[in-house]
Parts: structure tokens; sequence; C-alpha cells
């Protein structure tokens, strides 16, 4: 047989109308063909594919930090250095699937600031944008493996329960660890033989921050032996760490006063903006508060938020997204009821909440307080209208024990 007498033994198409026949044992195949196969192997298999495969889309960092401004109010700096961070962490593990030579290492995030300023609020965001599984954890419950309280693997016990158990997003979701001060280090306390919540959990903490394969229990905790480990590799996880660090601030004073004797001018001196003195922050201050230097080596992109003024708190309670005052006007919506609220009426519950001293976590204490009686009575009423004054607002709060509303 001649070369041009040669068919695909598929479509039948002779040689010289294809670009490319390849040949079998006994048998022929053209490009057409194998394209079309390839699509129905690609068809058959796809429900695994779609398991194994997770993607997270690549956003530039300024297009982070405008999905971030409409959620978060303020925190520039916070915002911009996590956008920077987040970006180059996702860049960072499609990177890695090039296999080059450089290894890029992680950027996982440390956030200082006071409770309520907003750093929760930071990685849900990112979170939400990305579309990738977060798990927020609290770093006072951790404790050593085997002693009273939660081994440091249930973290990605909840994150794999955010991801829907589907590993693959799992290994590419964050970690939000809260209250990362409070889990210093005790070794000042002579009394203290085992230090089984102090460093004990932050040499635990390290592994997972530095990336390793864990074997994870789906359900958690220790009720269930017979449940089957699931692996999971932490090398892609962003962990995001926040904490108030109390008293920071006179750490960073401290330190820069120091300096100032050895070097700085008191004309330099004057230069430093002491009613924001956060904003000089760095590491070596962290470690004053007992984290060990290597899980600070472990956090390596470090910002601050600022504490909430009168004016952001005010910007937060109207503007956002998903502003409260938006919140509770749609809620209220729903019963047919048109909800407002008075210049005045919103003035007296920011000044309450910096009484509180709860950042923008006291603002949703207080709406509850002054609306509840409202959402309570109204559904089944005749009224349309709710004009929420200054006056009605003290009235509300006064009928209220105000311990109650420091429950968040
Ligand atoms: P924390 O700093 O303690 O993690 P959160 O992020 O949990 O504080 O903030 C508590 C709530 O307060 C959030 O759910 C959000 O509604 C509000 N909030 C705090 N800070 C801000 C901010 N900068 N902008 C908008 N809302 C904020």
């Amino acid at each position: 047989m001649s070369k041009e007498e040669l068919n695909c033994s598929f479509c039948g198409r002779a040689k010289p109308q294809t670009q490319l026949l390849i040949a079998g044992l006994d048998a022929h195949i053209c490009d057409k063909c194998i394209l079309q196969a390839h699509g129905i192997v690609k068809e058959e298999t796809s429900d695994e594919k779609e398991e194994s495969r997770f993607d997270v889309e690549l956003h530039p960092p300024k297009q982070i930090k405008s999905f971030l401004d409409e959620y978060v109010i303020g925190q520039e700096s916070a915002k911009k250095i996590l956008s920077v961070a987040v970006y180059n962490h996702y860049k960072r593990i499609n990177y890695t699937k090039t296999k080059s030579d450089i290894e890029i290492q992680k950027s996982n995030v440390i956030l200082v600031g006071q409770t309520g300023t907003g750093k929760t609020l930071l990685a849900q965001t990112i979170s939400k944008l990305l579309r990738v599984p977060l798990a927020i954890v609290d770093a006072t419950v951790l404790t050593e493996a085997g002693y009273v309280g939660e081994d440091v693997e249930s973290i990605l016990t909840r994150l794999l329960q955010a991801a829907d158990y589907d590993v693959e997003k799992t290994q590419k979701g964050i970690v939000f660890i809260d209250e990362i001060d409070k889990i210093a280090r005790k070794s000042d306390n002579p009394s203290i033989t085992r230090d089984v919540s102090g460093e004990g959990v932050q040499q635990a903490l390290l592994k997972l921050l530095e990336g390793t394969t864990v074997n994870v229990p789906p359900k958690g905790g220790r009720k269930h032996p017979d449940q089957k480990f699931i692996e999971v590799d932490t090398s892609d996880i962003l962990f995001i760490a926040g904490g108030a660090f109390d008293g920071i601030e006179r750490t960073i004073k401290n330190r820069m006063n120091l300096q100032a004797i050895g070097y700085n001018t008191k004309e330099e001196l004057k230069k430093v903006d002491t009613d924001n003195i956060l904003q000089y922050i760095t590491p070596q201050d962290i470690k004053s508060f007992g984290l060990i230097p290597e899980i600070i080596g472990r956090l390596p992109v470090l910002s601050y938020l600022n504490p909430l003024d009168k004016e952001t708190l005010s910007t937060i309670l109207t503007t956002p997204k998903n502003a409260l005052v938006k919140q509770y006007i749609q809620l209220f919506e729903m019963d047919g009821i048109t909800l407002s609220f008075t210049q005045g009426a919103l003035d007296f519950i920011v000044e309450k909440a910096l009484e509180y001293k709860l950042g923008a976590r006291g603002l949703r204490s207080l709406c509850e307080a002054v609306l509840n009686e409202a959402m309570f009575d109204l559904p089944e009423s005749d009224v349309k209208l709710l004009k929420v004054t200054k006056t009605y607002a003290e009235q509300r709060l006064a009928k209220i024990e105000m311990p109650a509303l420091k429950v968040v």
C-alpha cells in the first residue's frame, strides 16, 4: 500500500486530507480524531479532575486592596502590606508549579492591633475575594498534643471542614490565628515546669507555618479514635496571625528612645509621630512578648492596625458594603418597615462604642441593644416607620444592663 492510499481507521479520511496520520499496529488515526478522542477522555474523567484541581485566581495587589477598601475602613498600611503578601503567596504557589530552582518562601503575616480593629475582617475579606476556605482559630485554646485543649492539628480540621473536605482547596486555604500574643512562653515563671500552653504550642505551630504534612482527623478531637486520617500538606496554606499585644506601644517607645541616646538627634525625634506609635513596630518588639524567634521568622510580613477613632467608627457604621446600618435597614425592610437613623443617633452610638473600648465590635452590640425592642415588637404591629433619634437610642440603652453590652 503506497503512502497516499493510507486512511484514518476511525473517520476514513485519506492521508492527504489530514494534517497528521499516526500509525498503530494495524490501524491509523488522524489529528482530528485524536482531538475528538481527547475531548471524550476529558469529559469522561472530568468529575475526578474537578476534585483534584483547584486553582486560585491571581489578583494583583491593587485589585486586592480595592476589594478590601469596600469592606474594611481605614487601615491603609495593613491593607497594602496584606495585598502584596497575598499576591506574592499565590504567585509563589503558581510559580512552584513551574519547578524553578529558586524556592520562594512563604509570606505568612502577623497583624498587630487592638481588638475590633479589623484583623479578622481583613482575613475574611481576602478569603471572600479569592474564594479560598478560611479557618479562624483562637491560639489560646491550643495546647500541645496530649494535653487538655485542642491540638494544633485541629486548625487543619477546621480548614478541611471549611473546604468541604476538598484536600486541594484546603491546601490553598487561609488560616487566621487570633490572639497569637497570648501563647507567649512563660519561662520567666519558674513555678511552671512544663510549658504546655506556651512554648510547646509555638513549637507545634512552627511546623505548620513552615510547611509539613499532617495526618488530620477529619472530625477533629480525640473522641473518634476510628476515624481515618486525611493527609494535608501545609506548604501552600497562608497563615495570618493576629494579636493585640497590649502595651506594645511602650515597648516601641522604649526601643526608640534608647536609640535616640545612641545616634538620633533631638530633631529626628521630633519627627516621630507619637500619637501613632504602632507604625514603628518591628519584629524585635514582638519578641519581647515571648514569641520564640523561629515563630517570628515564620511570620515575616508584619503590619499594624490603628485604633479606631470617632470618624472611622462613624464611617464603619454607615459606609462599607455590609455596613451595620445597611444590614439593619435591610432586616427591617423584610418586615415592610422603613428604618432610619438621625445623625445624632449615629454619633451617640459611636461615642458609646469609644467608651466601651471594644473597637468596631462595640458598634454591633450597641445597635443590637438599641434596636432589640423594636425588632421584637414591630414585625406584628402596624408600624411601618422607625426613626432612631439620639433620645430614642439613649432611652433604649438606659434600660439595658451595661455589662450585657460587653457580650459580643
Ligand atoms: P479584630 O481586630 O479583633 O479581629 P474584627 O475584624 O473581628 O476585629 O472586627 C469586628 C467587627 O468590627 C467586624 O466584623 C466588622 O464588622 C467591624 N470592623 C472592625 N474593624 C473594621 C474596619 N476597619 N472597617 C470596617 N469594619 C470593621
